[in-house]
């Protein structure tokens, strides 16, 4: 047994309107890009990607703080809510320069200084504004310094998350450096999906149970298990989404299902099997992994569960639904299974092999440019007021995922349709089933 370090998870808290989806956008930036990417994409996300320099984090919006008159708001934050909380490595909180400070940010400060979690206190909309005339009022929170920020703007966000990563550990370097040879020949595979969809019986059933229980222990870092397994001679390493639990000053049983973890899990895989129930309807939260899943670039195979025993009536029905709700992952292949019973099982991880060659596949620069100059000549790229686009030649850019890089003049004038359909061309010419694809353009002038 192994394990591997996960990026580090910085949360965004505070209440409503302070400003977290507006830090949240700033942070994770591709939501504009991914969505003409993704037809379908548009929900709100609350997961995302961000850098600051080299180093790669996970932020997590955890939505609005609402309290609930009689009930206090403690008791009724959303679990996941709390359980982002204890489980991030850093807390942002937000408040707002403008109104100062309110009973609410009081009462989630002192919710904070509860936790013991490490938080940083954002005041935010406070472009143009000095310390004296913005942020001295907030030391009442009694969380520290408060740092001026604006998030429409950007003031002193970089600042902002290089203080907050400074509070985090960096992991051991070389363990990294490991990490992307053994990508190439082992398949890393996380099983995710909400609680109850059937991961565990999944798990067991590959791995058998008694190898589970072992690995299903308590830890106190930040590190994922990893798990090994053979399956019709192909080798997987199988990363852990809900095993470990960070012993928290106050949330002591966090809960079996951890969005966190999962986050972490998607980001040190290499291939993910997002696993749906299909006796359920699909959630926001199915959804807002889903497009995770894609603001990664990680493979992906989607697996419907608990297939069995349905009658036709709800097979059609959770097929629907799918295509309602999560149409931007059909660049993902869709299995139908049963944990339970060990059925479709062999299909399913046959396009998890797939997807994982996909994701590192070779793509050489003649036949790339042949394919793209070929669908130039069926289809040429439409006008832009005076801009016809011209593309010239393609490249590898590189690998999980594949990007193909577009060289040529006025490329800024390609439409995203026009995108999309290159892109389907890429898929058809070299199979590239299970793997976003992403094509980026580079004009000469
Ligand atoms: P959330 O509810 O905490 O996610 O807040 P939003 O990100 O939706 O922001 C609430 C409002 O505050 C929006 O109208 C934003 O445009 C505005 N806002 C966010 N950040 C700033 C900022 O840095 N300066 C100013 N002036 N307005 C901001
Ligand atoms: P997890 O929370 O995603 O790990 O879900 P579990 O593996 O604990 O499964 C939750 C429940 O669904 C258990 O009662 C399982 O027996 C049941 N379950 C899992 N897979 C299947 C399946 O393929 N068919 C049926 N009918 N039930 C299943």
């Amino acid at each position: 047994m192994k394990s591997v370090s996960f990026k580090p998870v910085v949360a965004l808290v505070g209440r409503a309107n302070v400003g977290k989806s507006t830090l949240f956008n700033r942070l994770t930036r591709s939501r504009a890009a991914l969505v003409a990417n993704f037809p379908g994409l548009t929900r709100d996300r609350h997961y995302g990607e961000g850098r600051v320099g080299e180093r790669p984090y996970i932020v997590v919006d955890t939505g609005g703080f609402e309290p609930v008159a009689k009930t206090g708001m403690l008791l009724e934050m959303a679990r996941q809510t709390q359980q982002a909380i204890a489980e991030a490595d850093v807390v942002v909180f937000l408040v707002d320069a403008r109104e100062g400070v309110n009973a609410l940010d009081l009462e989630i400060a002192q919710l904070l200084r509860k936790l013991g979690q490490k938080v940083l206190l954002a005041v935010n909309k406070a472009e143009g504004m000095r310390y004296e005339a913005g942020g001295a009022e907030f030391h009442e929170l009694g969380l520290g310094q408060p740092y001026l920020i604006s998030a429409s703007h950007g003031d002193g966000v970089e600042e902002l998350i290089n203080l907050a990563l400074e509070q985090v550990p960096s992991p051991d370097s070389d363990s990294e450096g490991q990490d992307d040879e053994e990508f190439q020949h082992r398949i890393k595979l996380a099983i995710v999906g909400r609680p109850n969809v059937g991961k565990s019986t999944l798990i067991n059933t590959l791995v058998g149970e008694d190898r589970v229980i072992a690995f299903d222990q308590p830890g106190t870092t930040r590190d994922a298990i990893e798990i090994e397994f053979e399956r019709n001679g192909v080798e997987y390493t199988l990363i852990d989404t809900a095993g470990l639990r960070k012993r928290g000053k106050v949330f002591e049983a966090v809960e079996k299902f951890s969005v966190i973890k999962t986050l972490q899990a998607i980001e040190a895989c290499n291939v993910v099997l997002l696993m749906i129930d299909a006796h359920t309807e699909i959630s926001d939260q199915d959804a807002s992994i889903a497009g995770f899943v894609v603001e990664t670039g990680r493979a992906l195979v989607v697996g419907i569960n608990k297939w069995d025993g349905l009658d036709e009536y709800q097979r059609e029905w959770i097929k629907r639904e799918f295509d309602r709700k999560l149409r931007f992952l059909s660049f993902a292949k869709m299995h139908t299974l049963s944990a339970l019973k060990g059925q479709g099982i062999n299909p399913l991880l046959k396009s998890v092999n797939a997807a994982h060659a996909a994701a590192f596949a070779k793509l050489s620069t003649p036949k790339l440019t042949r394919v793209m100059q070929e669908a130039v000549e069926q289809q040429q790229p439409p006008r832009k007021g005076i801009f016809r686009p011209k593309l010239r030649y393609a490249h590898q850019g590189g690998m999980n995922p594949p990007i193909v890089v577009i060289h040529g003049n006025a490329l800024d004038a390609i439409s995203d349709s026009y995108r999309r359909y290159l892109e389907t061309r890429f898929r058809e010419a070299f199979k590239l089933e299970g793997t976003p694809l992403r094509i980026e353009f580079k004009s000469s002038k």
